[in-house]
């Protein structure tokens, strides 16, 4: 009898990538999944916990899957719980404690063994699991071949966790030291997207750019040269990759830019700050200067490259001149999109225990006053997209009959009349107007639909 499997994901791409795995992995044991957990076998809440709040909203969650797992167990049946992710890596312990009801608690490196873990818990019955180990061989050693699944885009993790710790970040707590994948292995599960009907991959990793893999050659390779072998893979239109690291471009990456045609011309290159001070105590390891270089080096390369960015405000000690240095920073290199946050005391991070805490009016009205820029640009950006003719792979239906919705070179989404049979096509699309998150366009040369007859 198939059993039902809901999985609640929050924050990354990563937890998005892990939650598809494990939707796989339960596969063989006749699990599939459904949209609502009410009246599921297994719930998995696969958790985030880089910003603030993340503890609490899972807790606030699980409240509500208790009084449906009682309503089961009522009804005579069974739900199992799990929390899995970077809140269960952290807080494992206190999950279990706080909500017994919960069966199974495991961090991002050990969900390969949930068959295991679930075959344990519906056995011995009350037992909780609690699997918050990192592992000395690497899970994706462990994890079936990934299928594939059908999805015009879809997404690749090629390397995990992060050496770099900075200062404000838990993710070297939660996700564990850098790991790179075989590029043998990454090139097969990018093969068997492809060959599913995949036409754009993005690259994941925590610090994707610090990917350093066993090659097919032998050597180890980054990330430039895998993209370059990922690039001959026939029905593979389209790459990306997040999220890299200022400090881990190099040339061979920048030379992948320019070369490989497939590497869209959009690049998210989270910068946080804009003041040395700043990056000094964030331990970013690189300056404002080397970043404005770096992106200089990467638009000689692809001078249509577009860039993205994380910005933190308010990280500990930040003054107002700092924060005008971040300004500064933005109106330089101008971004056609970004992502800002107020600085959010990490428990078990360096800059959580600093004494120079700024107060939360403070933050949010430095949020205020950067987001306003960075909307500013990004709505410049994508004006200067209308009259312009860029290729869009349709993903899906639009919200209106017969419309279309893609995505631009630039990660913008676009809409267009186009019949639905396109879906999964790149088409070229004149932009006709802005909106501050999207563009509309029509296509260069409509094709006609079946049975219509030419004026
Ligand atoms: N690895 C990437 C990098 O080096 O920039 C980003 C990883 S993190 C998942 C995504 C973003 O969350 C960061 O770039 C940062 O802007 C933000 N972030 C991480 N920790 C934060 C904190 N304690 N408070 C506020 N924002 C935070
Ligand atoms: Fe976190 Fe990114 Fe810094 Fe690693 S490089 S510690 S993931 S912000």
């Amino acid at each position: 009898m198939t059993k039902r499997l809901f999985i609640k994901t929050y924050g990354c791409q990563m937890n998005v990538y892990d939650s598809n795995r494990m939707v796989e992995l339960m596969a063989p044991l006749g699990y599939a999944s459904t949209d609502t957990p009410d009246g599921a076998d297994l719930v998995i809440l696969n958790t985030c916990h880089i910003r603030e709040k993340a503890a609490e909203k899972v807790f606030s969650e699980l409240g509500g899957l208790r009084r449906l797992k009682q309503a089961r167990q009522r009804a005579g049946g069974e739900m199992l719980i799990a929390v899995a992710g970077c809140v269960a890596q952290a807080e494992g312990t206190e999950i279990l404690e706080r909500a017994p009801f919960v069966d199974m608690v495991f961090g991002p490196q050990a969900y390969h063994r949930l068959p295991d873990m679930v075959a344990r818990a519906t056995h011995r019955a009350g037992e909780q699991v609690l699997d918050t180990s990192f592992p000395a061989e690497p899970k994706f050693d462990h994890l079936p071949q990934a299928s594939g699944a059908a999805g015009v885009t879809a997404f690749l993790t090629v390397q995990e966790g992060c050496d770099k710790f900075c200062t404000f970040c838990v993710v070297p707590y939660t996700r564990g030291a850098e790991y790179s994948r075989p590029a043998a292995d990454v090139i097969a599960e990018a093969g068997r997207l492809a060959g599913s009907g995949a036409r754009e991959i993005t690259l994941l990793g925590q610090n994707v750019n610090a990917y350093h893999g066993a090659g097919l050659d032998g050597r180890e390779w980054g990330l430039g040269r895998l993209i370059r072998a990922l690039a001959e893979i026939p029905g593979l239109d389209r790459l990306r990759y997040t999220t890299s690291h200022p400090r881990d471009v190099d040339a061979e990456l920048i030379a992948a830019h320019r070369d490989v045609p497939q590497l869209m011309p959009f690049l998210h290159l989270p910068v946080q700050s804009g003041s040395d001070r700043v990056l000094a105590a964030m331990n970013r390891r690189h300056t404002a200067g080397e970043y404005r270089r770096i992106v200089d080096r990467l638009r000689d390369a692809r001078p249509d490259l577009a860039l993205s960015s994380d910005f933190i405000v308010g990280y500990p000690g930040e003054t107002e001149e700092d924060f005008a240095a971040t300004l500064a920073l933005i109106r330089e290199v101008e971004f056609a999109q970004a992502f800002s946050f107020k600085y959010s005391p990490r428990p078990g991070t360096p800059a959580a225990g600093e004494d120079d805490q700024l107060r939360d009016s403070v933050k949010a009205a430095r949020l205020a006053e950067l987001q306003a820029l960075l909307q500013e640009q990004q709505r410049a950006f994508n004006r200067a997209c209308v009259g312009r003719t860029m290729p869009v792979l349709f993903e899906k239906p639009g919200r209106h009959d017969g419309q279309l919705v893609g995505r631009s070179p630039y990660l913008q989404s676009v809409h267009a009349d186009t019949p639905d049979h396109r879906i999964g096509e790149i088409i070229d699309v004149t932009i006709t107007a802005a909106q501050p998150n999207s563009l509309a366009g029509s296509l260069v040369n409509p094709l006609l639909a079946p049975g219509e007859a030419a004026a």
